[in-house]
């Protein structure tokens, strides 16, 4: 129990570090940037606005890092029981559509979708299962350059449902698969792509693995990334989620 505690705690010292220096990082160009500005009345407007552009984006990774640590925290303590219903995954993956149509325009990404007719309902929250895909589906378009293409596959095995994304993008080399996984993993983003928090992956994982399924990084056939979620379908379903942590329920 000393050893479980003693690693409870390294666990917890690492995340806080890994947090604040997560933190401190866009923090210090936000202050840099801002105070340099502040310095420098007769700057040329031209310089000063490519200053200021970079104290927007960096407070924006701030916010989409603050708002990942929530959703990380909340899916760790309360998921309450109400929220898990069945649902049909093609009305959940219609809504991922809508909701990244305006990225996929912009850099002319042709997102193709195949579900089975008669697919069988799921079971638990469709709208963390969204955010799954969301965020899959979302790296699949950032990684991928103009003209790319992602595939979006559904396919019934019966006891298990399972959904591939595959991108023609820069891919994942071999070498870094096991880590994508993990709070704070990014590679150096190709030219232009803003690098993101490193939470996406890790909390994708989380909700999946709250619901009974699992998520893995394979190979595309044309060099790009094919993630692949599994989830529970069939009788198996409702016995499958997991009733502690992530799915913790509040005692009161
Ligand atoms: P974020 O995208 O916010 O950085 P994620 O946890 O979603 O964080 O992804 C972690 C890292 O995994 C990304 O920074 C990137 O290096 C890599 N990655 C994820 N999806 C893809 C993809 N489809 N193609 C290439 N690299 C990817």
């Amino acid at each position: 129990d000393i050893t479980r505690e003693t690693e409870a705690e390294r666990v917890k010292a690492s995340f806080l570090s890994s947090v604040s220096h997560e933190l401190r990082n866009p923090l210090t160009s936000i202050k840099g940037f801002t105070a340099t500005v502040m310095r420098d009345p007769d700057m040329a407007p031209e310089v000063r606005n490519r200053f200021l552009g970079i104290v927007v984006e960096e407070s924006t990774r701030m916010a989409d890092l603050i708002k990942n640590l929530r959703e990380i925290s909340e899916l760790s303590t309360s998921i309450a029981p109400r929220e898990r219903k069945p649902y049909h995954l093609k009305e959940v993956l219609l809504k991922v559509s809508v909701h990244l149509e305006p990225m996929a325009r912009e850099k002319s990404i042709t997102i193709k979708t195949t579900i089975p007719e008669g697919l069988q309902k799921l079971f638990g929250s469709p709208d963390l299962i969204q955010k799954v895909f969301v965020n899959i589906v979302g790296n699949a378009l950032k990684f991928t350059p103009e003209n790319g293409r992602v595939l979006l596959d559904v396919s019934d095995e019966g006891a298990q449902i399972a959904i591939s994304v595959i991108d023609n993008g820069c891919g994942i080399p071999e070498e870094f698969r096991p880590k994508v996984f993990d709070r704070f993993f990014r590679l150096s983003p190709p030219e232009g792509t803003n690098p993101g928090t490193g939470l996406g992956l890790c909390l994708a994982k989380d909700i999946v693995t709250s619901h009974g399924g699992r998520i893995e990084v394979g190979d595309a056939p044309d060099g790009g990334a094919c993630f692949m979620v599994f989830l529970p379908a069939g009788d198996a379903y409702v016995a499958s989620i997991i009733p502690c942590p992530p799915f913790q329920q509040k005692t009161k």
